[in-house]
């Protein structure tokens, strides 16, 4: 019986979160020097847990069970957004090794348990950095072109971090599933009282700029019929995103403008640029494909009353349906060990979400205290936190006993 220790996973995971402390928190992005000496600590508990521990150059962390050539590969990634939260992505990774850590302990299974922590899953550089590099979707162009928000470059992150650990790619013949575990970042557990969500399929997602041009004046002298306000034509698409996208909804889309700004950004200049970020989440591609195209028709009949705007779609992400045995899996597994479950459409994207392309994968989630997550507030109790954990062993120890 694969049989997790609840105060050593507990003690783990508040360890985990002293990497980058921040309030009730957690500040720990992608190649900062408390990301790489938590991928270091990571690589230690590894060791301690008996695996063949080792970090690669990106700062992905592999967990590897010796002697044996099939293992389910259970994690997920320890760096944070600014200001984030103790669980987001550390909690599958402590699923991870504290599973792996059990498997160990346990013995004899005809599978091992690997372990595993991405690097960059929130996309400091490049959003699931470890896992798209790990199924082989990144180039080493897009390495070279990856920079964060400030201009700062990817490859100077690594060279600044001293990693040069050569990358895995996933083995499939090996890693016979992928199982994650992560925090809701929602209130549909906490309402509906169940200890776990098993995850059905992963919401595709659209994120684009929009951008604007126009031309600085005096906002005091210019007259209003003689400007090129860039500003103006942006707003008008931003109301046409707030009215309009409730009609074009599946019901369960969501969308989001999180970004907003004029050029020079001055109360007495005319904006002679503008731009927006927005992004739009369903689980049905022709869902998100009618929206997109009215995205653009939107912006094509503004240019054609006088703007000039482009569109710019800087990611596609389609919709990732889990693997249905390993759904069936984990509902399997949450009755085995009597904890109330349902299914769930994840809304986020998730490591998962890649190797999914590539071998059985599956995803559960556990409560968020009043929904939160991406920041400090972001909680869960430990009950939870403990019950998740022996639902995903159990599921571990269904798959790696062959069943
Ligand atoms: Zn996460």
């Amino acid at each position: 019986m694969i049989a997790i220790k609840p105060e050593r996973l507990l003690a783990d995971l508040r360890t985990l979160a002293k990497f980058g402390q921040y309030k009730t928190g957690v500040d720990r992005i992608a190649f900062s020097d408390e990301d790489i000496a938590a991928r270091k600590w990571i690589a230690e508990r590894y060791r301690e847990a008996g695996l063949e521990a080792s970090m690669d150059r990106f700062g992905t962390v592999y967990g590897i069970a010796p002697g044996v050539n099939k293992a389910v590969l259970i994690g997920s990634h320890s760096d944070t957004v600014p200001q984030g939260g103790w669980l987001d992505g550390a909690l599958g990774v402590i699923y991870g090794l504290e599973v792996a850590r059990a498997a160990q302990e346990a013995g004899y299974l005809p599978f091992g348990v690997d372990a595993i922590n991405f690097q960059d899953e929130e996309g400091t550089y490049l959003p699931c950095l470890g896992s798209r590099f790990m199924i082989g979707t990144i180039d080493d162009a897009a390495l070279d072109a990856a920079h964060a928000t400030d201009g700062r470059k990817l490859t100077d992150a690594i060279a600044r971090a001293r990693l040069s650990g050569v990358p895995r790619k996933l083995d499939p013949k090996r890693q016979i599933a992928f199982l994650e575990g992560h925090i809701e970042q929602g209130p549909r557990l906490e309402s509906s009282g169940n200890k776990v969500a098993v995850i059905t399929s992963m919401a595709g997602i659209r994120r684009m700029t929009v951008t604007s041009e126009g031309r600085a004046d005096h906002a005091g002298t210019t007259p209003m019929n003689m400007r090129e306000d860039a500003l103006t034509p942006l707003l008008r698409f931003g109301s046409f995103v707030v009215d309009v996208f409730p009609k074009l909804s599946s019901g369960e889309t969501v969308w989001n403008i999180g970004r907003i700004e004029a050029t020079p950004g001055a109360a007495n200049v005319v904006p002679s640029g503008a731009g927006l970020s927005l992004e739009f989440r369903d689980s049905d591609e022709t869902v998100l494909d009618r929206i997109e195209v009215a995205v653009s028709e939107q912006i094509a009949a503004l240019n054609k009353a006088g703007s000039r705007m482009s569109l710019d779609v800087t990611t596609r992400i389609t919709p990732t349906p889990m693997d249905v045995g390993i759904v069936e899996t984990f509902e399997k597994a949450a009755q085995d060990v009597g904890y109330g479950h349902e299914r769930m459409v994840s809304g986020a994207g998730h490591d998962a979400m890649f190797l999914a392309r590539k071998i059985p994968t599956g995803m559960i989630f556990i409560p968020s205290i009043g929904g939160r997550s991406h920041d400090i507030a972001e909680n869960t109790k430990d009950e939870d936190i403990v019950a998740g954990c022996v639902v995903m062993a159990r599921a571990a120890e269904i798959l790696a006993c062959g069943a």
